[in-house]
């Protein structure tokens, strides 16, 4: 039987795709576990994809202008905000009924990302999951650290389905 097209795009290093700033992963065992099986992972790095190489500078978010910002830590003059908030436009097209977000990163996080700022230290989600958000505000969304929880993982699969059959 054909599986149904249903799509969640997911951080890549979290499919233990080898394409974090220091050249590692953060491959996640439960993408590879049946409850995953019946979906079309859909491997997304939205750093990569801009152009930016492996191993890279990392990158972080700061408060500029009242808006974050993505830029490199060594040289904040290199700002990847822009390109990054483009690139979520492209993926917004690509018909997804979720996403699976790498915590904590200046791109991929959602929420638990930490945000620079003269005023306060706070969290913030990273530029790229920000803006797909934005697009698709009823895009299911959570993190790889959510998927320890098996309420949650469960709760984000109903709202998925729920997200595929509101679409067709
Ligand atoms: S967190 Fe996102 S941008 Fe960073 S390596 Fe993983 S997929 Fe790429």
């Amino acid at each position: 039987m054909l599986k149904p097209p249903i799509r969640i795009g997911v951080s890549a290093c979290l499919l233990g795709q080898s394409v974090r700033y220091d050249g590692g992963h953060k491959q996640l065992a439960i993408l590879q576990q049946e409850i995953f099986q019946s979906f079309d992972l859909l491997a997304i790095c939205p750093e990569v994809a801009i152009g930016l190489s492996v191993p890279r500078k990392p990158m972080h978010i700061i408060v500029s202008a009242n808006e974050f910002r993505a830029v490199q830590i060594q040289n904040p003059s290199l700002d990847f905000t822009d390109q990054l908030k483009q690139y979520a436009l492209k993926i917004a097209s690509e018909s997804l009924h979720g996403f699976i977000c790498k915590s904590r990163s200046p791109s991929c996080g959602y929420l638990s990302t930490p945000v620079h700022s003269e005023v306060k230290p706070e969290l913030g989600s990273g530029i790229f999951a920000q803006q797909l958000k934005d697009y698709l505000p009823r895009l299911p969304m959570l993190e790889d650290t959510d998927l320890s929880n098996n309420a949650a993982c469960r709760l984000f699969i109903e709202q998925v389905l729920a997200y595929f059959h509101a679409q067709k």
